[in-house]
């Protein structure tokens, strides 16, 4: 059904065919409908001026009133800079171009006062604005709106004088001819219960905002109903999902009650017990299983993972485990392989590097159910790994599997689908887990085993190496082993590689003493197993690596963990890192080296590593300082589509949005009641864009 809201926007007043093929191919806006939605980022008060004295590092962008007292260009050719030295009657600050220079300079008159506008930055001990915005002070004229909407924009729209005041003039065009045309689209007793404004009202009020209170409202409202359809959608699909998916019936504990009593090397933490409890609920419940396991790094979900699998085989079913990397899948294989042997079970892994010959018995076993349990990588995924029958797939860490390659999995049984376990150790913030994960059902295992010893981090300059050097070979000394990690960005792989290596030689130099292993991602599979096979049997004494180790690998007897350049980790990153040591009942370290001069943020996330060890505090740090976009998975969720609402922010309303949904649904699963039809068409819409959720797993 066309509307018209998907009128092309070259028929805007203003637009014409030029400017609209911009805004198609710079912001992706083709109709009216999503030009409407293209909000203001923020609202400028251009009443409020600052004296230089009241500036500090948390303002967004300020005016100033100030007078230039010298201008002076520095730097060669290359890397040039022009600053301005300016003063008001409280203090003195600086303003920096690093482009466009011989055009700005002509503007820097001495004598008359200017407003400046712009972000403040503090260097050293003064504030320094880049690229300020400028007018001569007897030029401005005083503001009417004292809210004035401002839009992002880019280098070429700016170049056909769209720049956020151009795009204003445009939007008011639209505005005013769609204004009568916008249509409710949330159910009235939504409305009411959470005391909404209107969309129409909403749709004008968040472009031009009358006054604070009506913004507030406008975009509380149009948070709200972002929410809302993404939870709807959720919700709904999780409907479908247990209603429709069969589970085959798994309730059958021969197995457990044996490990239990005879092999189970420690006590279950409660969380494992309630985790347990609650797979098992799903395993036994008819339904299929489509659970999500979050604990931090350590927290034992293997052992969890384990049981499940006794279950399912008890039952009579099969199972498989599923890694990302080949060195976790080994990790695994070795692991259960001890308790499957005790328990009588037969376990196989399948990676790419297993031999063809074997490959081909394991195939064979897997089709005719002699063998219980499969570990593996991607290889798993194929179609010729075919099972008798399949009841339980697990993944682990998975956040390095694409949605599709889940979904491979579900395939496997023909009769139902397996059950499907996936474990995470990245924490992930209640309010991302309902939005990215809102069709699944989500296990938390928040409690560490005991007798751990929590990790001692401390960060650590450059210049400190040599003390480093020597905290290292006191632990070595004492038995310990290292782990010495470098920052693998992949745009300049062989600039990392290039400081990875002379890393390791410095390394080399400085512990003569000391067998060494060096793991990256350069290396052949078999290589880097070979590697950190030697550093798992403890012959080698430190580790020198990339990320590689990121992922799951357990050294007990590792207890330090260096990260070099760790500024240019991010938060969860580092946290995950970090879960390398502190596996065995020795005091662990994390030494966090960087480099003098850091960014805010990089401090921040250096001071939250060093104040907790607490997974779920450091996601939500990382929510804040990162936004939801950039987090592990949300990309392909679609999270980052969010247009007004905003994760790290508003979690209050997205509570209030899914509670809503929920309630809606209870009252109208289907949503076929007459007052729900335009919900309904809303998600139809939204469909058409997102991925399939129901195979997320
Ligand atoms: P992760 O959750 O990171 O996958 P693992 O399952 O690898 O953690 O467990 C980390 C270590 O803790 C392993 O050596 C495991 O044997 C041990 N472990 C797991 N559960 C317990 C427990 N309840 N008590 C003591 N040690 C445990
Ligand atoms: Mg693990």
């Amino acid at each position: 059904m066309s509307s018209f809201f998907d009128t092309k926007i070259e028929y805007l007043r203003g637009m014409g065919p030029q400017k609209a093929a911009l805004f198609n191919k710079e912001l992706n806006i083709f109709t009216y409908g999503e030009l409407l939605q293209y909000y203001p980022f923020r609202y400028e008060d251009r009443t409020k001026f600052y004296k230089i004295i009241e500036l500090n590092e948390d303002l967004e962008n300020v005016q100033v009133i100030a007078k230039i007292r010298k201008v002076e260009t520095i730097g060669d050719a290359r890397r040039k800079r022009l600053i301005a030295y300016i003063y008001d009657e409280t203090g003195e600050m600086e303003l920096t171009w690093f482009k466009g220079i011989q055009w700005v300079v002509k503007k820097l008159l001495i004598g008359p006062a200017f407003v400046f506008y712009g972000k403040p930055n503090k260097y050293g001990r003064k504030f320094s604005i880049a690229h300020p915005e400028m007018e001569p002070l007897s030029q401005v004229q005083e503001e009417k709106s004292f809210f004035q909407p401002v839009y992002s924009t880019t280098e070429k729209l700016r170049a056909k004088y769209l720049d956020s005041k151009g795009i204003s003039r445009i939007m008011e065009g639209l505005v005013q001819v769609a204004y009568p045309q916008i249509q409710e689209t949330l159910p009235m007793e939504i409305i009411q219960r959470f005391s909404l404004i209107s969309k129409q009202i909403a749709l004008k009020q968040i472009h031009f905002p009358e006054n604070p209170e009506i913004l507030q409202k406008a975009r509380f409202r149009l948070k709200f109903e972002e929410f809302f359809f993404v939870q709807l959608r959720l919700l709904k699909l999780k409907l479908t999902r247990t209603e429709k998916s069969k589970g085959q019936i798994l309730n059958q504990t021969e197995l457990l009650t044996k490990f239990y009593k005879e092999h189970l090397p420690f006590e279950l933490t409660e969380a494992q017990k309630r985790v347990v409890r609650e797979a098992f609920g799903d395993m036994k419940s008819g339904k299929q299983m489509n659970r999500l396991i979050q604990g931090d790094v350590g927290s034992g979900k293997t052992m969890v993972a384990f049981i499940c699998i006794l279950i399912a085989v008890s039952s009579g079913a099969q199972t498989c485990l599923m890694a990302p990397t080949e060195i976790l899948a080994n990790q695994h294989h070795e692991g259960l392989k001890e308790y499957a042997d005790l328990m009588g079970l037969r376990i196989a892994l399948l990676t790419g590097s297993t031999k063809k010959s074997t490959r081909k018995i394991i195939h064979e076993m897997l089709l005719s159910g002699d063998l219980h349990i499969i570990i593996g990588t991607h290889a798993l995924l194929e179609d010729i790994v075919q099972f008798k029958n399949l009841g339980l797939a697990i993944v682990d860490e998975q956040h390095r599997f694409g949605v599709a390659q889940r979904a491979k999995l579900w395939a496997k049984n023909e009769q139902y689908f397996p059950h499907v376990l996936v474990m995470t150790a990245t924490p992930i913030p209640r309010t991302l887990a309902m939005t990215l994960y809102g069709d699944l059902d989500i296990s938390v295992i928040d409690e560490m085993p005991k007798g751990r010893k929590p990790i001692q981090t401390v960060h650590r300059y450059d210049k400190d190496r040599l003390k480093v050097f020597g905290f290292i070979r006191k632990q070595i000394l004492e038995g310990r082993q290292v782990y010495v990690v470098y920052p693998l960005i992949e745009e300049s792989e062989t600039l990392d590689l290039k400081n990875l290596m002379d890393g390791y030689e410095s390394i080399c130099r400085a512990f003569p003493e000391f067998p060494i292993s060096i793991v990256h991602g350069n290396m052949k599979a078999m290589d880097k197993d070979f590697e950190m096979q030697r550093f798992v049997k403890g012959e080698t004494k430190i580790m020198v690596a990339t990320t590689v180790i990121e992922v799951g690998v357990n050294v007990p007897n590792a207890s330090v963990m260096i990260v070099e350049n760790a500024e240019r980790f991010g938060l969860s990153q580092l946290h995950q890192l970090r879960g390398r040591v502190g596996r065995g009942a020795d005091q662990s370290y994390c030494i966090l080296m960087t480099k003098y001069e850091l960014s805010k943020d990089s401090r921040i996330r250096l001071q939250t590593m060093v104040r907790t060890n607490n997974g779920f505090e450091i996601a939500d740090v990382d929510l804040k300082l990162r936004g939801p976009g950039d987090l592990m998975g949300t990309q392909q969720s679609g999270v980052a589509d969010l247009l007004i609402a905003d994760l790290s922010k508003d979690a209050p309303i997205l509570t209030m949005a899914r509670d809503a949904a929920q309630l809606l649904l209870q009252e109208d699963p289907e949503l076929s009641q007459p007052q729900n039809t335009m919900v309904l068409r809303q998600i139809k819409n939204q469909k058409k864009h997102a991925i399939n959720w129901s195979r997320i797993s």
